[in-house]
């Protein structure tokens, strides 16, 4: 949203250096067993923050399309201003209003993920194996590279984390990010955190002006104080990400997804205003 003032941006809030939010979408500002999926007070407080000078990028696993058909869905009043993609890519708005590449993260992510699946033919022809003789997961596939894989349940998939976690170690790099019963493999390198440290660096922001806020085991690399000083979870946040962002000083929310985000923000003094009748207290599933 442009701003009409050509005055100097004044300070984030009376309280806050907060200038950059870092959001989770699924289970962190949209609840999709609530309707409205996202409280009202959400876009109020994002409309306040962005007259202020805050930016919003959307950090999520979803790949550009599904995030994109995700906002279109929404219809949200208050749009992002970046969104961080698949766990790890970057894009900012183009001339044209369209997501474009910022930078040449996506393209050095793109190398990267090349090397590291070519390095690492053995290991997922065994975790295909693995998957067809052990378990009810479905391998998913982009062309003719695995990817991931879906489990039928969180137990099954605690399971083949376990699984994971050992056989990945023998090829360097490899690693894997979960979020629910879905894993996608990746570079050890390429994350939510260090996608938003990107986006930091090219924005020239500093840690201590960053917030941000997630649910799941996906969401950990940005929640760990490395990245961003200020960190978040709503209440329907697993455990693993509750311990994390407490860990660090953060602030773990009662409420569920935005609403548990808008207490944070106001926690952090970043916008105004109480909760009032911003509940949206039934959980999702995480
Ligand atoms: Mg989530």
């Amino acid at each position: 949203m442009p701003l009409s003032s050509p005055l100097p941006l004044p300070p984030a809030t009376r309280n806050s250096p907060i200038r950059l939010l870092s959001t989770d979408f699924d289970g962190t500002v949209v609840n999709h067993e609530t309707q409205p999926a996202v409280v009202p007070e959400f876009f109020t407080a994002l409309a306040e923050m962005r007259a202020h000078g805050v930016q919003w990028a959307v950090n999520t696993g979803r790949v550009l399309w599904h995030i994109e058909e995700g906002l279109r869905e929404l219809n949200f009043p208050v749009e992002p201003d970046y969104v961080l993609t698949s766990e790890r890519e970057v894009f900012h708005r183009g001339p044209d209003g369209r997501w474009q590449d910022f930078g040449d993260w996506n393209l050095r992510c793109t190398v990267a993920h090349d090397q590291l699946f070519s390095n690492a033919g053995t290991l997922l022809a065994d975790i295909e194996t693995y998957l067809a003789a052990h378990t009810r997961a479905h391998p998913i596939y982009e062309g003719a590279r695995l990817i991931g894989l879906a489990a039928e349940s969180d137990d099954e998939m605690d399971g083949i984390c376990a699984f994971l976690e050992k056989e990945t170690a023998r090829v360097p790099g490899f690693h894997f990010m979960r979020n629910t019963i879905y894993v996608r493999f990746c570079h050890e390198d390429y994350s939510k955190g260090t996608a938003l440290a990107e986006l930091a660096r090219l924005t020239g922001l500093e840690r201590g002006q960053i917030f941000a806020a997630g649910d799941h085991y996906n969401d950990l690399p940005m929640l760990d104080g490395r990245h961003a000083q200020w960190v978040a979870c709503p209440g329907n946040a697993v455990e693993a990400v509750k311990r994390t962002v407490a860990g660090v000083g953060g602030y773990v929310a009662e409420g569920a997804c935005s609403a548990g985000i808008l207490q944070a923000l106001r926690h952090f003094g970043v916008c105004s205003g109480e909760m009032g009748a911003a509940t949206n207290s039934r959980a999702p599933a995480p």
